[in-house]
């Protein structure tokens, strides 16, 4: 793999697009990460609290940090210091533990809720009704020290195109259908995390703002 190539070409693509690109860099080490870096990639995704946070202490410090994995609370207090953006709020009991970490470090810890758009039922997250419910719950407004950003979802796994094409358009939908009803100050839907190596290529015809790629620019991981 050249990883230098690979984020140059990243950025070709996505010139001229409103879709930006992070580079998951979970299992792979310090010397693939800081070439992507040289390379210009500022936004680094993970999925594992542990990696993410050890990564973090070492690189350098102008590197967007987006943890795109399941987040347990008990371990949100690990990257609330430094974190940019987590990508998979499902619940709004770890929304609340990420606010009282963002009220310790005394920051506003932006966040994008996690839709389960699949078919699959492996994945994570919220389904059409339980996002309302979050989002319209007198509740959310005492949290001041999160900000919801975007809805971030996970197609598929599968070559049928139509079927992927499919589920970022209900996210696309969704997203919109939000943003028009939704009036609180720490809603600010501007995000829609969907695309992976596999799919980014319908993603960002489909609307998508912000691309997850890892394999595509790194090489295949021996393990997820
Ligand atoms: C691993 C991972 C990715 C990147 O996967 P690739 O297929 O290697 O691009 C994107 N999103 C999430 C949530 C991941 O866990």
């Amino acid at each position: 793999m050249n990883i230098k190539n690979n984020i140059l070409n990243f950025e070709k693509k996505l010139l001229n697009t409103a879709c930006e690109f992070i580079a998951v860099s979970k299992t792979k080490p310090i010397e693939d990460i800081l070439e992507a870096y040289e390379a210009g990639a500022r936004k680094f995704g993970e999925n594992k609290v542990q990696e993410l946070t050890e990564k973090y202490l070492v690189l350098p410090k102008d590197i967007e940090w987006h943890m795109i994995g399941h987040l347990q609370r008990n371990k949100v207090k690990y990257i609330a210091p430094f974190v940019h953006l987590i990508h998979s709020v499902d619940s709004f009991k770890l929304l609340e533990e990420i606010n009282k970490e963002g009220v310790k470090n005394s920051r506003v810890i932006n966040c994008l809720l996690q839709i389960y758009i699949a078919e699959e039922e492996t994945k994570f997250g919220l389904s059409e009704k339980e996002v309302m419910d979050l989002l319209n719950s007198e509740s959310l407004e005492k949290l001041q020290n999160i900000k919801i950003v975007g809805l971030m979802g996970m197609a598929t796994n599968t070559y049928d195109e139509t079927q992927i094409r499919k589920e970022f358009k209900s996210l696309k939908s969704l997203f919109g259908k939000l943003k028009s009803q939704i009036d609180k100050e720490n809603v600010v839907l501007s995000e829609i995390s969907m695309g992976m190596s596999g799919d980014y290529d319908i993603a960002i015809e489909e609307g998508s703002t912000l691309i997850r790629v890892g394999s595509s620019i790194f090489g295949k991981r021996n393990y997820n």
